[in-house]
């Protein structure tokens, strides 16, 4: 292994560190350098989170996205965004052969609707440049090597390899099984970086035993989720929420688990509170409700509230409070139509936990985006260090985001890691 040397080794062969990877070659051939760059990962077969992401249709980006899809710096995620913006994403995939298509919802997929056309279009990309990619190479340990030529000493599971730069894209906790089981960070502690503490973001949530959730799983209806934080509203956010047989999932859960588990993981008080009926205060809807009961008094309960929400959810509500679902509106207590209203528009949901890292889509928390220069991704604290992807502390809402930041950080990455090659003198022509 003593001749195993290359001008940049990418860890990890992702989303980020394939980008990085092509970004990296694509700069260099513009420059007219000749760089010998390799791309490493753990596992034996590569991209398997890109094949399963966006249920297996790999939601590549998001028509529009501010740095207001992000948690983190903000400053700096809009910097970093505003370098390799959604156009240059569409124009990139489509000089790679992959055609994009907008949807409704403001999410890009491949034309084929396959994940699969991603990955090869990548990976074809990456050989056609010549990075030599080689899986089933796990990197335990990084080390600087000291004197005036630098670069860094690769421990992995085939051995030994030196890199005058290095490009770690190894990713977050989620879906440990794929490979992304968080020991990147621990790269870059040893390294001397810090990594603010993580959380599974984007996950759904297990609800105590006592809801009706299991009543009706695979139902969605539109919620309004206030998130609540030592008495403090952190997040409030309107969208889909779907009840499961565990208990909460649907994008507005998921958008909202980052704030629950962070707090949970520091051992914060956390409330979770939903409005039943997103449009209308209790205020409103109690004034609703007495205009139904005044127009209608005969019909019932839930034959009512069908009006505003399912009748199977009507009905789920009404048995959770003991309160019949055939009452006639005018025969309702007082007391019960009270009890109705608050749980209807300021629902406590009883979260017992998040469904962890296996079903958590992306990390909350990592290595402190203030660490690193925006410009070039490149390490302050570690020169010719260089970080990409879902490792930095940032982490995108649903959507198509959290892949635009891994285009993003490997094109800057890649681009200046280049170009401090031909500064450097180092490259060979
Ligand atoms: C089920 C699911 C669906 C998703 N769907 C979408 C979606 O449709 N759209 C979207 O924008 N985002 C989606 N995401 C999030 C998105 O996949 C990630 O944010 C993105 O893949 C992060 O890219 P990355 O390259 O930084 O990290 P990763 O994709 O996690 O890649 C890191 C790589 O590093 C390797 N590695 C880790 N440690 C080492 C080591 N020590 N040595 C060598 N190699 C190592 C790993 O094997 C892995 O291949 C989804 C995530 C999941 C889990």
């Amino acid at each position: 292994m003593g001749n195993d040397r290359h001008d940049i080794a990418v860890i990890g062969a992702g989303a980020a560190g394939l980008a990085a990877s092509i970004f990296t070659a694509e700069a260099a051939a513009k420059e007219g350098l000749s760089l010998r760059i390799l791309l490493l990962d753990g596992a034996k077969t590569l991209g398997a989170k890109i094949l399963v992401s966006g249920g297996g249709r790999c939601n590549v980006t998001h028509d529009v996205v501010t740095a207001t899809d992000f948690f983190g710096n903000r400053h700096i995620i809009k910097n970093v965004l505003a370098a390799f913006p959604v156009q240059a994403t569409i124009d990139w995939f489509a000089s790679l052969g992959v055609d994009l298509k907008c949807e409704e919802t403001g999410k890009l997929f491949p034309v084929t609707d396959k994940a699969r056309t991603v990955l090869t279009a990548l990976v074809n990309r990456c050989q056609e440049l010549g990075v030599v990619i080689r899986p089933d190479h796990r990197v335990a340990e990084v080390a600087c090597l000291a004197g005036s030529e630098g670069g860094f000493l690769i421990h992995h599971t085939q051995g030994v390899t030196q890199a005058k730069k290095i490009i770690l894209a190894t990713g977050g906790r989620s879906l440990p099984k794929t490979g992304s089981d968080g020991f990147g960070y621990e790269l870059a502690r040893r390294l001397g970086h810090h990594v603010h503490a993580t959380a599974p973001a984007l996950t759904p949530l297990v609800l105590d035993e006592t809801v009706f959730h299991k009543d009706l799983s695979g139902i969605s209806q539109e919620v309004e989720l206030t998130t609540t934080v030592q008495g403090q509203i952190v997040d409030r956010r309107t969208g889909s929420l779907l009840w499961t047989h565990f208990g909460i999932s649907g994008p507005v859960v998921m958008d909202a688990s980052r704030f629950w588990t962070s707090a949970h993981e520091k051992g914060e008080p956390v409330d979770l509170c939903v409005n039943f009926l997103p449009a209308l205060t209790q205020e409103a809807a109690r004034q609703w409700f007495m205009k139904q009961a005044a127009g209608s008094p005969r019909r019932s309960l839930t034959k009512t509230l069908a009006h505003l929400v399912t009748e199977r959810f009507a009905e789920s509500l009404c048995r959770y409070l003991g309160i019949s679902g055939q009452t006639a509106m005018a025969q309702l207590p007082r007391k019960d139509r009270d009890r109705l209203l608050a749980a209807l528009t300021k629902f406590r949901l009883p979260v017992q936990q998040d469904r962890g890292w296996n079903y958590a889509e992306v990390t909350a928390g990592g290595v402190p985006l203030e660490e690193i220069n925006f410009r070039t991704m490149e390490s302050k604290l570690v020169p010719g260090l260089y970080l990409a992807g879902e490792i930095l502390d940032c982490d995108g809402r649903i959507g198509g985001f959290n892949f635009q930041w891994a285009w993003a950080t490997g094109w800057l990455a890649g681009k200046a890691v280049s170009v401090s090659m031909r500064a450097d003198g180092e490259a060979r022509r």
